[in-house]
């Protein structure tokens, strides 16, 4: 049977296996694979883009697959289908991964409902964020109507997250509001949604910590250009993922959040300019990877980066030089 029939299928066992396969092509960096993969995309891009995307990050150990494995619980006994992917840049640049191994989530994993996949571990930030962007299309394509997203509080992948999702959680500690410091300040403005969870712990902490960021959230004067009526305030709440305390109201703010966006229109906006930045941004990585891998650029790389550094030639010249060697060479290319 083929893979976007596979994905469609009623028989769950043959579906997880397609969803498995179709994201193992996604992934694979063989140039016909990658044709094969793209022909599958556009085939899937129909029956994708019905699910709420969602965004979770927060630094290790805060939560995140505790959370998740409650959250996903909660939702399919409430009818819906999860799929968890993850961005871990960490597991191309050191070997190792932040998310941790296949064992975590395993009473959610184990559920037809549900479906994991850790993150691709090739590749830039922008490779890694790319497959799985991907990934969610054949998730939704294959019924998933919910797909969260998950990434480490590290590095720049929050941001590739919040692109890609209609909503983004930040979950932190119930200290973190002694300690705006370890919040970072352009994360926090990404934030639809703040959760502190273990407020098991101590919930004087707890309710310190929400008190303490909802009014630095307010100071950071989020989405202020937008039109005073129907808008969405971040919120804060409190949660243990552990006890699975918080859920409804967790996902009573999330559901608040969908049916606001959809109705003043915000929700399809944000969609369209994710696609549009999303091109752009593959467009930017694919011709500074040919560019880099030019012979002739790759040939005069090397002196003009020495006049560069020995003062005779001024580096945005010299950026330009390269940029006309590289442009010459694509333009005679095509009479070749
Ligand atoms: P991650 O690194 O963000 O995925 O964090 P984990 O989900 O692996 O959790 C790290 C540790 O915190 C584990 O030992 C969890 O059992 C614990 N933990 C997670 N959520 C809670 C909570 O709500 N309350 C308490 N007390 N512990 C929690």
């Amino acid at each position: 049977m083929n893979l976007f029939l596979a994905l469609q299928s009623a028989d769950a066992a043959l579906k997880r296996r397609a969803m498995a396969k179709a994201i193992t092509l996604l992934e694979s960096t063989r140039p016909d694979h990658r044709l094969a993969a793209d022909d599958l995309l556009t085939e899937l891009l129909p029956l994708s883009g019905r699910s709420l995307r969602l965004g979770i990050s927060g630094v290790p150990g805060v939560g995140k697959s505790t959370f998740i494995e409650a959250l996903g619980l909660y939702l399919i006994a409430r009818g819906h289908r999860v799929a968890v992917l993850a961005v871990d840049p960490s597991s191309s640049v050191s070997g190792g991964s932040i998310l941790g191994d296949k064992t975590r989530m395993e009473q959610l994993s184990m559920d037809e409902r549900a479906y994991i996949r850790p993150s691709p571990s090739s590749g830039t930030l922008g490779g890694v964020a790319e497959k799985t962007r991907e990934a969610m299309l054949v998730c939704e394509a294959a019924g998933h109507d919910i797909v969260i997203v998950e990434t480490v509080g590290v590095g720049q992948s929050e941001t590739a997250v919040a692109g890609m999702t209609d909503m983004y959680v930040l979950l932190q500690l119930p200290n973190a509001g002694d300690d705006l410091q370890a919040i970072k300040k352009g994360v926090m403005e990404l934030a639809d949604l703040v959760a502190i969870n273990k407020a098991d712990l101590d919930v004087n902490a707890a309710t310190r910590a929400q008190a303490q960021i909802t009014s630095s959230l307010r100071l950071l004067g989020f989405h202020g250009h937008e039109e005073a009526q129907a808008q969405w305030h971040p919120r804060v709440l409190q949660l243990s993922a552990l006890k699975a305390q918080g859920l409804d109201g967790f996902w009573a703010a999330v559901s608040e959040f969908r049916d606001l966006g959809r109705a003043n229109g915000r929700f399809a906006e944000k969609r369209r300019q994710q696609a549009t930045a999303w091109m752009w941004d593959r467009i930017q990585a694919g011709l500074k990877q040919e560019f880099a891998a030019d012979a002739a650029v790759r040939q005069a790389l090397g002196p003009t980066m020495d006049q560069v550094l020995q003062g005779q030639l001024a580096a945005s010249t010299a950026a330009r030089r390269l940029l006309s060697l590289f442009a010459q060479r694509n333009s005679g290319d095509k009479h070749a």
